[in-house]
């Protein structure tokens, strides 16, 4: 039976995770607060007491954690993955981290005889736990090949961008044009507001009409009605991803204002309330400003 190490029990870890138990898997699961694991230890898997213990045996690592300080610490820290991993397994980058840390995660690993695969995903926490996420893929091909069995159990749709560092490339744009969407939206919602426009109508026009991206269906209504409940992306998460962007961009092509905007505007969001929803951006916007 083949082993995989989870580790990273969040939002989407822990459906994540889950998908191994269902599919059959040995599996053995690390999270830095323990209590997330109870389910799925009650469900079969193995507590492990650190990644590196997570990691042995196992044929393949996952991680999904938070960005590129947990990243290192889970994999590399004192009792990471990579102690407790034999020459040839493969280790799978599901966190959202920098281009830059993908690339130095890859020669760390490789040089320890590991194989390391960049594979953010995109889908929501329902996804996750339902097998239905899309990875993004940076692999050689036939470390790809070799990972398949090990990516199937969580997706719907592998995309296989080119070498590792390139998943990460894609889902880091992706995430960004997603911020500039959705700062963008919170502002065509408040100046609505302000004109004192049927905010319900509002609300279907723009989610039916030629801006309608899955990100304004998602929260054109919602910030509408101010209705946050269920966070499943939150205001930390979306700024990292747009500050990793830009990083980015910095080394490929400076400039970039519409994205710096919408980085600022992550800012203020996260200052103000970093664990809830990314939508509260019209909250933000709306506040009244000094003249
Ligand atoms: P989350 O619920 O906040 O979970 C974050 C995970 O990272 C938790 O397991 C947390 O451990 C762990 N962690 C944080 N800092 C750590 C550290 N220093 N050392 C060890 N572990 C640490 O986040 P999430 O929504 O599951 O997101 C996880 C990753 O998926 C992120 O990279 C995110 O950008 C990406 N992502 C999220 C979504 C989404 O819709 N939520 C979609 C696509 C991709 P504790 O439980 O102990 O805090």
């Amino acid at each position: 039976m083949a082993h995989v190490a989870f580790i990273g029990l969040g939002r989407m870890g822990h459906g994540m995770a889950g998908r191994y138990l269902d599919a059959g898997f040995e599996v053995a699961v690390w999270n830095r607060s323990r209590a997330k694991a109870d389910d799925l230890v009650a469900r079969g898997a193995r507590w492990a007491a650190a990644p590196a213990d997570a990691a042995l045996g196992a044929d393949a690592v996952i991680t999904m954690v938070a960005d590129d300080e947990a990243s290192r610490a889970v994999w590399l820290g004192n009792d990471g993955a990579a102690a407790g991993m034999k020459a040839g397994t493969l280790a799978i980058e599901c966190s959202t981290v920098s281009h830059a840390h993908a690339l130095e995660m890859a020669r760390e690993l490789r040089s320890r005889g590991l194989v390391y695969i960049d594979c953010p995903v995109t889908g929501l926490p329902e996804a996750a736990a339902s097998g239905k996420l899309t990875l993004l893929v940076g692999a050689e091909a036939a470390d790809l090949e070799k990972a398949r069995p090990y990516l199937a159990p969580l997706c719907t749709t592998i995309r296989h961008f080119g070498a590792v560092g390139t998943g990460t490339v894609f889902k880091l744009i992706n995430n960004l044009m997603g911020a500039v969407q959705i700062a963008s939206l919170a502002e065509g919602v408040a100046i609505a507001e302000q004109a004192g426009l049927d905010m319900n109508l509002v609300a279907e026009a723009l989610s039916t009409g030629a801006v309608a991206s899955p990100q304004v269906i998602r929260h054109s209504r919602r910030m509408v009605a101010r209705d946050f409940s269920g966070a499943s992306f939150t205001a930390a998460l979306r700024h990292k991803d747009a500050a990793y962007a830009v990083r980015l961009a910095e080394e490929l092509l400076p400039g970039v204002p519409v994205s710096r905007a919408a980085l600022v505007a992550y800012e203020e969001a996260k200052a103000s309330a970093p664990d809830d929803d990314e939508g509260k951006m019209i909250e933000i916007v709306s506040r009244p400003k000094q003249s």
